[in-house]
């Protein structure tokens, strides 16, 4: 299956990472988005992140320049899907709203196109069946910041065909990734693992067994850990990991799961992490 054009649906900080990337693996990119505002903000955070990677000596002048011509932008998603073999939707977390995107994605793009998303816990078997195309539906799962992280979680629904996983699997390795293949159950294995992780060390908080800095140094020091697990959760958003932790509760079913109270109140309180500002740690403007 040829992997020529890329369509990345959603412009946000994922988005932009994504289409980064596409580009300088040499695939033309359109981005899209709803709003014009959003595409000229990714625009310019590609080219700063590019103009970084040129100061590195990562990447020529040149090569960034050809990249950049690769993408084209565009609110409509009928105009941006509509000649891609891949369409990769990376749009906020909400599950109505995928849904509605992957049926728009499939009475779009051509029959031959593979449909991925980006989702960090909404089931992919569910979001393949609102499609007349459930085989050619996967989850690619890159990590935050696109450009520097390896990993790219492929993950097979229920329907998902051996030759689609084999198509990502193949395109992710031409972006200079490291793919690997799972199941999809709910959180999938990264979030299905950190998240756990991150919702025990917030209980310590909590219970006064340590204060946040012993916590996140027990992890880096004794665990290995480049960053400690409560400075991770402000930099993934608390938001986003209690909507992890309540996917996981709720489909799993298990009590281990259970968002941390503590953290449900930072999130109430509007402390959300770097975003806001404050987290577990308070961050400059
Ligand atoms: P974001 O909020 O930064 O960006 C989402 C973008 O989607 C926005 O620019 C918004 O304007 C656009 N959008 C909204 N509705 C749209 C529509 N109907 N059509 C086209 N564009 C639309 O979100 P993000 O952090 O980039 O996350 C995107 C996805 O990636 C989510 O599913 C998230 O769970 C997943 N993810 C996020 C991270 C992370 O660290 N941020 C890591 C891995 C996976």
């Amino acid at each position: 299956m040829s992997m020529d054009g890329v369509a990345v649906v959603g412009a946000g900080t994922m988005g932009n990472g994504i289409a980064h990337v596409a580009a300088l693996t040499g695939l033309d990119v359109r981005l899209v988005d709803v709003s014009e505002d959003q595409l000229a903000q990714a625009l310019k955070a590609i080219e700063k992140n590019m103009d970084r990677q040129v100061r590195k000596e990562r990447m020529t002048e040149a090569e960034r320049d050809e990249a950049l011509a690769r993408i084209r932008t565009t609110t409509s998603t009928v105009e941006g899907v509509k000649d891609v073999d891949l369409a990769v939707e990376a749009v906020p977390e909400k599950a109505e709203l995928k849904y509605a995107i992957f049926k728009e994605l499939d009475e779009s793009a051509p029959d031959h196109a593979v449909l991925a998303s980006n989702t960090s816990s909404i089931s992919i078997t569910e979001i393949a069946g609102r499609t007349e195309r459930p085989e050619r539906v996967v989850g690619m799962h890159f990590m935050n910041p696109v450009p520097v992280m390896k990993l790219v979680e492929v993950i097979r629904g229920l329907a998902t065909s051996d030759e689609t996983t084999r198509a990502v699997v193949e395109l992710s390795e031409r972006m200079g990734k490291t793919p690997v293949e799972v199941n999809d159950f709910p959180g999938f294995v990264s979030n299905r693992v950190l998240m756990p992780m991150i919702n025990e060390a917030i209980f310590c908080l909590m219970e006064g067994v340590g204060e946040p800095e012993a916590i996140d140094t027990v992890m880096k020091l004794g665990m290995n850990h480049p960053m400690g697990p409560l400075a991770l959760a402000d930099l993934i958003g608390l938001d986003t990991c209690l909507n992890i932790l309540e996917v996981l509760h709720r489909e799993l079913g298990d009590d281990r799961y259970r968002p941390c109270p503590l953290l449900r109140k930072y999130v109430a309180a509007g402390w959300l992490g770097r975003k806001s500002g404050r987290g577990f740690y308070t961050y400059d403007a």
